[in-house]
């Protein structure tokens, strides 16, 4: 019996640090979240990350976001519907919502066909146009 409480509480103990660490990162992976633990003394396996991040996800806590440029999994702590924008150079995403306005558009050009699912645009964030800027 004490060993089953003892295995739950440490359970809400990984479940708990993991979700706060998705929250505060916005997009993630499960090496991120990792690291983000480590910083606060907390030592997790990657299969521990990976199942309790699976768990989540499950349950609608979090959600998976675009994969990042080496075909990782990332995490979203946003789960309402909406579309992404990915830098090319650095791989920083960020949330966007153009998929409502713009799905009837594509759809016309593509003779009625639906669209479904999240829209991800490419393009170069902000600090990265700056950089490229610079060296011209
Ligand atoms: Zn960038
Ligand atoms: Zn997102």
């Amino acid at each position: 019996m004490v060993y089953i409480i003892v295995m739950v509480q440490r359970q809400t103990k990984y479940t708990r640090a993991v979700s706060d660490a998705v929250a505060r990162q916005g997009h993630t992976t499960n090496q991120a979240i990792r690291h983000d633990l480590h910083k606060q003394d907390i030592i997790v396996s990657d299969t521990t990350t990976h199942r309790v991040t699976q768990r989540l996800q499950q349950s609608g806590i979090i959600r998976e976001a675009p994969k990042t440029k080496d075909g990782v999994m990332r995490f979203d702590s946003n789960t309402a519907q909406h579309d992404h924008f990915i830098c090319k150079s650095c791989d920083g995403i960020r949330d966007i919502s153009i998929s409502e306005q713009i799905k009837p558009l594509l759809a016309e050009q593509l003779d009625g066909c639906k669209v479904s699912g999240n829209l991800v645009i490419y393009g170069s964030c902000n600090t990265c146009s700056k950089k490229t800027k610079g060296t011209t």
